[in-house]
């Protein structure tokens, strides 16, 4: 330890190195207790169609017992540890599971498609396509309403990575690339991803009120996925403008705090439950 080596010249470098390992190695525990307890949650925020915000869709998000502590923040360090494996696949599971009770108790008012995030060691863990199959058999999910996130940088780890997508792609799963434009190569990635939609990163989003390059970039998207017949999803919208700027731009699926924050499972029931309600109370009049 930096301690013992005295007060040396670069004493207070070598403990700030020193207790960020400590932390990370610290939470790097807590997390493999929190899944043997299980006692992670998922959130899930709603894709909505635009111009009028129906729900169309939900994205699965991972939360930690103490909000304070994001899953930017304790992802990197599952991934560097191995734990997010087991934890991913307590994700996908616990997510299908919650899919499949929509599925029963709302049919056609259930989630037409569940985003499920999906990190590189787990789309490079062997098996991991045989896995995602297994488990829709089990809760009887059809292929086509799961939807793998995976971004640019996961998909660039290598050929084994791509070999996953197609066999997730043969089982008729649906592959987004997440976080679209922040990574490297993104224009080219598409000729050789199997993806069916892109989510356009919120950088891009949070930049498009007026002649700004995002809104530029954020127009060049929405005509580069038109032209590849894939779907654009923008990202953390956060203001009717924004909105309405990415409609007149000629996207039709968004997801962001303007429309809803990631939600805990029950809240999403009350939305369904409501829907249903107006639906049947429609049918009657
Ligand atoms: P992501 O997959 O791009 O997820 C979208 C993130 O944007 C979420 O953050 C969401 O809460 C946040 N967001 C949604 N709307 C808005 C908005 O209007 N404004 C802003 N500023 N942010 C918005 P979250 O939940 O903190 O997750 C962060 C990242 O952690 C995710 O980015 C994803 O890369 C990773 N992650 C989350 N859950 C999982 C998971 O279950 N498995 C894996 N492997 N990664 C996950
Ligand atoms: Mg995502
Ligand atoms: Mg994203
Ligand atoms: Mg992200």
């Amino acid at each position: 330890a930096a301690k013992d080596r005295g007060k040396g010249r670069f004493a207070i470098y070598d403990d700030t190195l020193e207790r960020t390992h400590e932390a990370d190695q610290q939470l790097g525990a807590d997390l493999r207790q929190a899944l043997a307890d299980e006692r992670f949650t998922l959130a899930y925020q709603p894709i909505v169609l635009l111009p009028g915000g129906e729900w169309i869709g939900l994205e699965t998000l991972v939360r930690w017992p103490d909000a304070r502590i994001g899953p930017d923040t304790f992802i990197p360090i599952a991934e560097r540890t191995g734990l997010i494996v087991p934890l991913g696949s307590w994700i996908l599971r616990t997510a299908l599971a919650q899919l499949a009770a929509w599925n029963t108790e709302f049919g056609a008012v259930a989630p037409h498609h569940l985003g499920v995030n999906v990190s590189a060691r787990q789309l490079r863990e062997p098996g991991f396509a045989e896995e995602v199959g297994d488990a829709l058999v089990e809760f009887g999910v059809r292929p086509n309403q799961l939807v793998v996130e995976v971004t640019e940088t996961a998909v660039f780890d290598g050929g084994v990575a791509l070999d996953t997508l197609v066999a997730l792609k043969a089982l008729g799963v649906r592959v987004a690339l997440d976080d679209f434009g922040t990574g490297h190569s993104s224009l080219g990635l598409l000729r050789t991803v199997p993806a069916d939609s892109l989510k356009v990163d919120k950088s891009f989003v949070a930049g498009i009120g007026g002649a700004s390059e995002e809104a530029v970039i954020a127009s060049a998207m929405i005509q580069i996925t038109e032209g590849l017949h894939l779907r654009a999803v923008a990202e953390g919208v956060e203001t009717a403008a924004q909105a309405d700027t990415l409609y007149e731009l000629g996207y039709r699926f968004a997801q962001g705090y303007h429309f809803s924050r990631p939600l805990p499972p029950a809240e999403v029931r009350s939305h369904l439950l409501q829907r249903q309600l107006a639906r049947s109370s429609s049918a009657r009049n």
